[in-house]
């Protein structure tokens, strides 16, 4: 299963897929029954390179591209989407302080953020909602070099245990009365700045999904992630050409667990004395698993070598809007195949399903995706 990965692309994918197997496979299950964070793992993540994958090594990176951070993505989340989730969304806040930090922004957080100790996050999303991103009403007013920041966020991933969050604020209007947005950074512990309710999911647990609570929140300027004003734009590229392709790394390694757990099922369960994969309806839903899991994963890595050619395209919505609704088909089709085992909690394929239908919101609803990718269309051909 190889997708024309370099030679050291392909070693480095072993070794993911090696410690996603030893680390996090055995207790997957327990993390989404039990609803666990499981932080300790997350120093160990920073040693495998996982955390800082695509930073510059000058800040502890691993200094390698997006192809490689969602080869890890991929391997973690065919165990484990949840815990995916935090560290995609910890290369998120990430990739826009690599992007658009100042020097001394990099110093002081990249390594920390390399090596695990330092959880990252990118805060956006609010209750008057998440599609509508220019509705946003966190403010943050400028004075004496200090943000004053007010507001609420909601649904954050690492709400509970990021050290820095990048979070996107209104701070002014243009000439023509749109709103201008400004990210900054705030560390916690910062007075004023807590994370609120924490949210009992139905999937991706293993990961924080929750509020974040701003009640005059004092930060220095130094802390603006690129200009200001220039938040939303900021917010888009790191939203669309990271997030989106990472999201669709998470979905592809759900479809990838359906795929393997679909054979080894249809394999091992013997009706009329032989197994099921003897039978050509179950040989055709897995057929339908497979066709999903190639023509998704040929998607997935364009779209992450294009993010590392530093191309920009719809690429990343078709990618996520695709695979996230495969991996829901996917997930059905194993539990059918599954018969009464795929709906009791003893086997995962309830949690891919619970999971994979999760992944359909983040960075952007499948409508927004396909809005997205209409646009172009339309501009296109
Ligand atoms: C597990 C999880 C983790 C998340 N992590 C983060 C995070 O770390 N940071 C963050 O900022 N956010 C995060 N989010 C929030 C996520 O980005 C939002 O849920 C998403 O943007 C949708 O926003 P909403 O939930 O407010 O839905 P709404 O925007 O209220 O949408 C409701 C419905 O309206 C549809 N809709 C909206 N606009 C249109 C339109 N123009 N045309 C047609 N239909 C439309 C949507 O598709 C959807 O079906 C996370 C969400 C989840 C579920």
């Amino acid at each position: 299963m190889d997708y024309h990965f370099t030679e050291e692309q392909g070693l480095l994918r072993d070794a993911f897929a090696q410690f996603a197997k030893e680390e996090i496979a055995p207790h997957a299950a327990a993390w989404d029954a039990e609803d666990h964070v499981p932080m300790d793992i997350v120093p160990k993540l920073g040693e495998m390179g996982i955390m800082g994958v695509f930073v510059p090594e000058e800040y502890g990176g691993t200094g390698l591209g997006h192809i490689e951070r969602c080869i890890a993505l991929e391997e973690i989340a065919r165990y484990s989407a949840g815990l995916a989730m935090m560290v995609f969304t910890h290369h998120l806040g990430v990739a826009a302080i690599v992007d658009y930090g100042t020097e001394e922004q990099k110093q002081k957080w990249l390594p920390g953020m390399c090596d695990g100790s330092c959880v990252c996050g990118l805060a956006v999303t609010e209750p008057g909602g998440g599609s509508d991103v220019a509705g946003l009403k966190t403010v943050a007013v400028l004075e004496d070099d200090t943000w004053t920041i007010n507001g609420r966020k909601c649904f954050i991933t690492n709400s509970h245990c990021a050290g820095v969050t990048v979070v996107t604020c209104r701070t002014g209007e243009d000439e023509k009365g749109r709103p201008l947005m400004s990210t900054i950074a705030i560390e916690a512990g910062t007075e004023g700045f807590k994370p609120g309710r924490e949210e009992n999911k139905l999937g991706l647990r293993g990961s924080f999904t929750g509020e974040l609570i701003m009640d005059n929140v004092k930060v220095p300027a130094g802390n603006t992630v690129g200009a200001p004003g220039k938040g939303m734009p900021i917010t888009m590229k790191e939203l669309g050409e990271v997030g989106r392709a990472s999201m669709a790394a998470i979905e592809l390694g759900i479809l990838r667990a359906c795929l393997e757990d679909a054979v080894a099922f249809a394999k091992e369960r013997v009706l009329y004395g032989k197994p099921i994969s003897k039978l050509q309806a179950i040989q055709f839903q897995i057929a339908e698993i497979r066709c999903d899991y190639e023509a998704s994963r040929l998607m997935l890595y364009n779209a992450a070598a294009m993010k590392d050619e530093g191309k920009v395209g719809a690429e990343f919505s078709m990618a996520k809007y695709f695979i996230s609704e495969a991996a829901v088909r996917s997930a059905k089709r194993l539990m059918e195949i599954m018969g009464g085992y795929g709906f009791v909690n003893e086997y995962p394929a309830g949690r891919y399903l619970r999971d994979a239908v999760g992944c359909i919101p983040s960075c952007g609803t499948s409508e927004i995706q396909k809005m997205i990718v209409a646009g172009e269309t339309l501009k296109k051909f």
